[in-house]
């Protein structure tokens, strides 16, 4: 049987009974990282006295060549699970080409839950969460960048893409220029860990709190609002983006309050409980 195996995203204590149970009675353990693998069965108490399980390296270089020889031991009756670095493996990780073999062949293969850094920031966004569209890593050119987001501008969806520290400015930068400053956002930083911190609001207002901790560090996730769909909204979608914005430009709660009723069809007397529960 081949098991697939999310591990911790920063956090061991987010190790479930049933991964635990998993790594202890693999016989193999396919992992990006031996060493790592081996680093976290010790800090999870697992033994490996007698050989077993077996640490075999499956990473992005050696996935094509090695999933047909892991499929072979799942079919030899060997209990494989499937570990990736952190979090949960096939997502913008390695595994994919492992599964689909053993599907192929007609093998047992189960899937335990756990940790995805893509599904932790969308729940505590507050973005729309009925329809995302996941697109892991976004290209690191900035002109491929900027023509990738031009693309996912069209949908109506959150977006979440993954991004390393050192390229989320110039990530921001091109979704002010592509999406629009209004835009809101949320950035999931170093979830589950012990610097966790998300920070929300206009793409604008978010990129300048990211600029006054430069240089940023550690783990991001990137959440992009959809673009508005104007057939469903209920006047309050555009109303809210002026909110969102206005604020961030530190323009008075008063004048918000007259602007929003000038230029939108929606009650006047909502307006000051609508920008209380979206701004502080
Ligand atoms: N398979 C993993 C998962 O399910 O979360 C994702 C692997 S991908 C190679 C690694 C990227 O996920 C990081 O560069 C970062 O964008 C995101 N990530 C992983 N752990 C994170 C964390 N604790 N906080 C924020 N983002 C994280």
């Amino acid at each position: 049987m081949l098991v697939i195996c999310p591990t911790p995203i920063g956090n061991l204590d987010d190790v479930t009974p049933r991964q635990r149970e998993a790594l202890t009675s693999a016989d193999i353990i396919a992992c990006e990282d031996t060493r790592r693998a081996g680093k976290l069965l010790e800090l999870l108490g697992i033994a490996r006295s007698d050989g077993r399980p077996k640490l075999w390296r499956y990473d992005d270089h050696t996935a094509r060549d090695r999933a047909d020889e892991i499929a072979d031991a799942v079919e030899n009756g060997n209990t494989v699970v499937l570990t990736s670095d952190a979090g949960t493996p096939t997502i913008s990780d390695p595994g994919y080409r492992l599964v689909r073999a053993c599907r192929q062949r007609d093998l047992e293969v189960t899937a335990l839950p756990g940790p995805a850094a893509a599904v932790v920031a969308l729940s505590g966004s507050g973005l729309a969460t009925d329809r995302f569209y996941f697109e892991g890593f976004l290209p690191t050119s900035p002109e491929r960048r900027r023509h990738r987001l031009e693309e996912l501008d069209r949908l109506h969806t959150t977006i979440v893409t993954y991004e390393s520290p050192r390229r989320i400015i110039k990530a921001l930068d091109d979704v002010i220029e592509v999406c629009g400053p209004a835009r809101e956002v949320c950035i999931g930083r170093e979830l589950t860990k012990l610097h966790e911190e998300f920070v929300v609001g206009s793409a604008e207002r978010v990129r300048q709190k990211l600029e006054e901790q430069a240089p940023v560090r550690g783990e991001i996730v990137l959440c992009i609002a959809g673009r508005p769909d104007t057939d469903k909204d209920d006047g309050w979608e555009q109303a809210d983006r002026a909110i969102v914005l206005l604020h961030d430009q530190g323009v008075r709660r008063r004048t918000i309050k007259d602007f929003v009723d000038e230029m939108f069809d929606i009650p006047r007397s909502q307006i000051y409980d609508r920008i209380d529960q979206l701004v502080d």
